[in-house]
Order: structure tokens, then C-alpha cells, then sequence
């Protein structure tokens, strides 16, 4: 074995416990806070609520307008909020979608997060924005899109519905599965991958029969933090460049778009690089792409494109924006093959691989 690598963790104080987010104002006062703004989506309004009047006079106030793919508009929004109440933090409670408000808003202000995650994408641990204006979804990366604190609380994910309970695990496990190949991995990475999917592995079956089994939901969380991880020190390839084209263009769900996506783009690369693949065979049993089609059907996922309104027309369009900027891929990409997967993915066929 060669080693050659680069590894640059990022600054994030990570609490993880069982209760951890009755802990949030010690939190907010070692930050050097005193006014924390309460971000949620609509549907999280009342948590938001209820956290911030736990926090008493350490909250001054919630904003409930967090939503999919960061409007730039929202964001404006909530920043007129946080000027308004002279905020000088966000307690960021809820999924992917509000955790990337509080981001969009330290991009711009710098003001301190500290993450409440309630699903498992992952956001809450990587320097990466995704925002949307006038229906164009740019990606920056910057140190200052990082939290400062985030506190995994498993009781907070037990009424995660199960069937968003899959998708965003398989959201998670798509963040670990391409950081086995990115060129720029390294040796904690992969491990974290591994780790990390091996979490859910085990994790969801339980869960999908016993949705608030505490221990299954635990370590659900925890290969969320790995996931999370790996995407955050790892540069993206194939499989989050058409997620990304399918959200940004067509207006798929993000974590459903994730999970049925998966097994097409593993399977794909696995054609170039199945030494680093293997580890998902060992864990999902068979190829990379089948094994993970198999437990993606195991446990209730989604598996066709054409359930999400894309028409198959929309595959040509989705082929061509998906290979129309070159990015670091282990398999070649060509139109033709991309076209192949996508139509394997509409359809919900198992991958050839
Ligand atoms: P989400 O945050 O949009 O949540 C989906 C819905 O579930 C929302 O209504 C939310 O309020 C609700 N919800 C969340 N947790 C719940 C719980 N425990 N119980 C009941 N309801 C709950 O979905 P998501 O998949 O977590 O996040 C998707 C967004 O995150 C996308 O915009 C995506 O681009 C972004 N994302 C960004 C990164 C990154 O690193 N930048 C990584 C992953 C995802």
C-alpha cells in the first residue's frame, strides 16, 4: 500500500448523547452568546418553540421559513429577523433544510451556529452551501459555513417518520459511499466510511420494524455524524453531481432522489474501481450496486425516478446537464452511459452491477 494524502479536519465541537439537546444553553453562553435565534421549517415550528422557551431569556426569538435548497429570499429573511432582535446566534433544530439557513446565513455574517440535526443528512458537519435564486442552485464551500456546536440527540430522531428515516439514511450512506473513491480521500475517511455504513446497515432494518427503538436509532445517528464527515473532507463525484442536476433541475425530493440514485451510480463505478468498492459488498452483501439495491428494497425505499414526476423525456435533458461540466470521476463519463443509468434508475431496474 502507497500513502499519499492530505487531511484537514474542520473546527466543529461534536456532542453526542441520549438528552444531549437539553444542553444547548451552556452551549450558547461558551460561545460567548447571550441572544440565540431558533431556526425550523413550518412543520418543526412548534419544537422550535418549545426549545426556545427552554432557553428563557438566552432565546430571543424563532424563525420557522427554513426550506429545501436555502432560497436565497429565505434567507434574507431570516437575516432581517436576526438583525431585528440583535441575534448574535442561531440554534439551527431540524434536518438538512434548516441547518442549511443557519449556514447561508453564517456565509454571510459569520454569526455562530450550533446544529440541532432531527435527520441524517449530514449537513451539519461539512463547509458546503447549496442556496437557490431564481431556480439556479449554486454549491460554495467556505470555513465559514462550518457550526461551531453540534449536539446529536437520538431522542430527537425517535417520531422521524420511517419512511424518511430510509431515504435520508440512504442520503447518508451515498455521502460514504463516493468518499471510498474521491480522489482526495484519506485513510480517516475511509474508515469513517465504513463505520458509517456498516451503522445504518444495521440500524434501518430495526428501525423500519421498530421505529423508536432507541438503540437503532442511536447508531442511525452516529453513522450520520461518520457520513456526514466523509462528505465534508471529500470532494463529490458522480452520484452527487445527478442528484444535485435531478434537485436543481427537474425538482426531485433531495433524499429520495439520494436513495434511489445510489445503486445505479455505485454500481456504475464499481465497474472501474472494485477493490475500493468492496467494503460495500462486504457490508450490503453482493456486488456494490446490487447489494445496495437489495437493502434499499429491504427496508421500504423508493427505487423508481418515475414515481417522482420525471418523465422519461426529462432523461435526455438530465443526461446532458449531468456530463456537461467535467468532474473527477473514477469511470470515464459519457452521455450515452449516463442516459443508460438514469433510465435503469426511472424504471427502478436492479443495477447490472
Ligand atoms: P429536510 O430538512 O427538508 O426535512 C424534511 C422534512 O422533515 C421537513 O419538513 C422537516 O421539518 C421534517 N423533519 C425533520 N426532522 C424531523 C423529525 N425528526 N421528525 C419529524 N419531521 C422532521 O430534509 P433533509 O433531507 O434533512 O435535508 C435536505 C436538504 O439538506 C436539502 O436542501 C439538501 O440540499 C441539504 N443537504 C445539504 C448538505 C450539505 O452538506 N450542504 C448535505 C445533505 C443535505
Amino acid at each position: 500500500m502507497t500513502l499519499d494524502f492530505s487531511y484537514q479536519p474542520h473546527s466543529t465541537r461534536v456532542v453526542f448523547a441520549s438528552g444531549a439537546s437539553a444542553g444547548v444553553a451552556p452551549w450558547i453562553e461558551t460561545l460567548g452568546c447571550r441572544r440565540a435565534l431558533v431556526l425550523t421549517t413550518p412543520q418543526q415550528a412548534a419544537d422550535g418553540e418549545a426549545l426556545a422557551a427552554r432557553l428563557g431569556a438566552l432565546a430571543v426569538g424563532t424563525f420557522a421559513g427554513a426550506t429545501m435548497h436555502t432560497p436565497v429570499d429565505v434567507t434574507e429573511q431570516a437575516l432581517a429577523r436576526a438583525a431585528a432582535l440583535q441575534a448574535d446566534c442561531v440554534v439551527s433544530l431540524g434536518g438538512g433544510s434548516t441547518t442549511g439557513l443557519g449556514k447561508a446565513m453564517a456565509y454571510r455574517t459569520d454569526i455562530h451556529q450550533i446544529v440541532v440535526p432531527t435527520t441524517y443528512a449530514g449537513s451539519e458537519v461539512t463547509p458546503i452551501l447549496g442556496q437557490t435564486e431564481s431556480g439556479i442552485k449554486t454549491t460554495v464551500r467556505s470555513p465559514k459555513i462550518v457550526p461551531e456546536v453540534v449536539i446529536y440527540d437520538p431522542e430527537l430522531t425517535l417520531g422521524l417518520p420511517v419512511a424518511m428515516s430510509v431515504t435520508s439514511g440512504l442520503n447518508a450512506i451515498a455521502h460514504a459511499a463516493e468518499g471510498l473513491y474521491a480522489d482526495d480521500r484519506n485513510p480517516i475517511t475511509t474508515m469513517m466510511a465504513i463505520e458509517g455504513m456498516r451503522a445504518f446497515a444495521e440500524a434501518l432494518p430495526v428501525i423500519v420494524e421498530t421505529p423508536r427503538d432507541a438503540e437503532a436509532r442511536e447508531k442511525a445517528l452516529y453513522g450520520a455524524w461518520l457520513c456526514g464527515t466523509v462528505l465534508g473532507q471529500i470532494s463529490m463525484s458522480l452520484h452527487h453531481k445527478i442528484c444535485h442536476t435531478l434537485g436543481g433541475s427537474f425538482d426531485t425530493p433531495h433524499a429520495e432522489t439520494h436513495a434511489i440514485m445510489l445503486p445505479h451510480t455505485i454500481g456504475f463505478n464499481a465497474a472501474a474501481v472494485p477493490e475500493l468498492l468492496a467494503p460495500i459488498g462486504d457490508i450490503f452483501g453482493g456486488t456494490p450496486g446490487q447489494g445496495l439495491y437489495d437493502f434499499a428494497k429491504s427496508v421500504g425505499s423508493p427505487l423508481a425516478l418515475k414515481d417522482f414526476g420525471l418523465t422519461e423525456s426529462d432523461l435526455d435533458r438530465a443526461a446532458e446537464i449531468a456530463t456537461r461540466n467535467p468532474y473527477a470521476n473514477p469511470r470515464p463519463i459519457d452521455r450515452a452511459s449516463i442516459r443508460t443509468l438514469l433510465q435503469d434508475a426511472w424504471a427502478g431496474e436492479r443495477p447490472p452491477l
